[in-house]
């Protein structure tokens, strides 16, 4: 049996934890399966962001009228948009790979437990003072034979000419926009009313709006049957009606890497929906077994995965003795429009019966946001009148991604709004849409404090 002093289970983001104990001296093993790096730069945030940049200067050319320019676009060589996507990815191994200093023995396959803390990896068994389980999620299976998901895109093989996408989440909402763009022959099914329900409601209102004036999608809609043709799928809907289409993509959510671990050797507890189970030190029922990232079921997003793998850093090897608990976990859709929020929508609020007011503003008082010609921007603010604390804040509109770290800036140092009315701003950076966000919070705030008093 070999014996390392670390032992990380997948090298998406745990491949940082593996780089940064390694360099302290420390004898490590990573164990990965497919590609270092894992989803995000090989088939998630990364690639599907380049395929953004495309769609946004497409749909920026497309509406160039609004400023009085009539423009058209000749050819969109889907080719090259491919082509670069690739060069990028193919990059990604490489580059992971040259992180690992001679401390690091590199095991490519698939990882199993054979006891709570041995290890199985090909033809070696292991085990190590700590073992990280960091295996991610994968996409849901899809309900077709021979259909797509996220992960069989990247690398993009093959332009089809007509693509549906299934799924009302944020990858099918930024996959569904970008091959929309890129003039692909695109219809998205939603099986309800309702796009990116995660989102306040205000805001999926106006999402929805907005981004069914390019993507072409079908709500009530899901798959009875789908045959495979020769070079297309015929698709007929519950609803009666019928879809030809080249490529069929799911993007129905994501499932645990778990089932793949043999975690039934061992102690380690799984969640309902399968995921490992941990404390707030990141450590799963059997001591000395941490899992971080995706792999815990919980935030699911790259930010959450790396600040996590930091924080473990600092447990294992820094003597870190405080739990993590995330105030607040933001997130962004880079779709079209763009949409970013923090903290609670108003929908969470009212069910957790929480005291709370609303201020909704509207970006036009902006002369920057003024000049985009665009209407519907809007900030929304979830608030407790009484402390002045920001529950949540929902942005729609350009560059929302960016806009709302001040925000978050705010919340991470002192969360009370009135700060972010009485910083000062930039005239007039896009970002001063903050401004009139905040005074109207406020006022909102006082003007319910008076409701009270009366
Ligand atoms: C299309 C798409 C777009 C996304 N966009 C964003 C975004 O814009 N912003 C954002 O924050 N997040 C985004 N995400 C989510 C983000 O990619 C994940 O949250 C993040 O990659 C999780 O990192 P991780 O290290 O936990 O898991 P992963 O990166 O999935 O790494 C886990 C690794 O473990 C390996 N593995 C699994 N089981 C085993 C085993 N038994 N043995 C050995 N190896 C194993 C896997 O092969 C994988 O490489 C997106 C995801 C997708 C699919």
């Amino acid at each position: 049996m070999k014996i390392f002093d670390l032992i990380v289970i997948g090298a998406g983001r745990g491949s940082n934890l593996a780089v940064k104990a390694a360099k302290l001296g420390k004898k490590v093993a990573i164990i990965e399966k497919d590609k270092l790096g894992g989803t995000c730069p090989n088939r998630g945030c990364v690639p599907s962001k380049l395929l953004i940049g495309y769609a946004n200067k497409i749909r920026e050319i497309k509406s160039s009228k609004k400023h009085y320019i009539n423009s058209y676009i000749d050819t969109i060589d889907k080719e090259k948009i491919f082509e670069d996507t690739n060069d990028y990815i193919d990059s990604v191994e490489s580059f992971y790979e040259k992180k690992f200093n001679e401390n690091v023995t590199v095991y490519k396959g698939e990882a199993s437990f054979i006891e709570n803390k041995i290890i199985q990896i090909n033809e070696d068994k292991i085990t190590a003072e700590n073992i990280v389980i960091s295996t991610g999620s994968r996409p849901a299976e899809p309900l077709t034979k021979e259909s797509w998901t996220s992960d069989d895109i990247f690398p993009l093989e093959k332009i089809p000419k007509s693509i549906t996408i299934v799924g009302a989440g944020f990858i099918a909402c930024e996959l569904a926009n970008f091959f929309d763009a890129i003039e692909v022959k695109t219809i998205q099914l939603v099986r309800g009313e309702t796009l990116l329900e995660n989102e306040d409601k205000d805001i999926q209102e106006i999402f929805k709006n907005e981004y069914t004036k390019n993507v072409d999608v079908r709500f009530n809609s899901s798959i009875k049957e789908a045959k495979q043709k020769e070079d297309y799928f015929d698709i007929e809907l519950e609803d009666g009606n019928f879809i030809q289409t080249q490529a069929l993509l799911y993007a129905i959510g994501r499932v645990s890497n778990a089932d793949t671990l043999n975690l039934e050797n061992t102690d380690i507890k799984l969640t309902k929906r399968g995921f490992i189970k941990r404390d707030e030190f990141f450590q799963t029922d059997v001591k000395g077994v941490y899992v971080v990232g995706d792999a815990s079921g919980e935030n699911m997003l790259q930010h959450a995965a790396a600040y996590e793998v930091n924080y473990l850093f600092k447990i294992l090897f820094e003597e870190e003795n405080k739990p993590l608990k995330f105030k607040y976990m933001p997130h962004a859709v880079f779709s079209n429009p763009e949409v970013a929020s923090v903290g609670f929508t108003e929908q969470k609020a009212k069910e957790l019966n929480l005291n709370y007011v609303i201020s909704t503003t509207s970006w036009k008082a902006s002369a920057k946001a003024k000049s985009l010609k665009i209407d519907y921007p809007k900030t929304k603010f979830i608030l407790n009148p009484y402390t002045y604390e920001i529950l949540g804040c929902h942005l729609i509109g350009f560059e929302s991604a960016t806009i709302i770290h001040q925000v978050l800036a705010i919340m991470h140092i002192e969360n009370d709004i009135r700060h972010l009315k009485d910083m000062l701003y930039i005239h007039p950076a896009l970002s001063e849409v903050l401004l009139p966000a905040a005074v109207n919070a406020v006022k909102v705030i006082e003007e319910y404090k008076k409701s009270q008093e009366s």
